[in-house]
């Protein structure tokens, strides 16, 4: 009989993140936010949600 080991949902929830097409830092996106600035560079991007955990950059603003 295996038993099977079901550890506890809390697995590291990573937070979204996309890459800076400019400068290529990854830096955290607000849940559904739309757009969202680099931090390190400042280049504003227009924000997709191709899946709800997943944001994706679809362009400069
Ligand atoms: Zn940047």
């Amino acid at each position: 009989m295996v038993k099977e080991d079901y550890k506890s949902k809390e697995e590291a929830r990573e937070k979204p993140v996309v890459r800076c097409k400019a400068c290529i830092t990854r830096f955290e996106v607000t849940q559904d936010a739309t757009e969202a600035a680099c931090p390190e560079c400042g280049a504003e991007w227009r924000i997709s949600w191709p899946e709800p955990d997943t944001p994706y950059i679809r362009g400069s603003k």
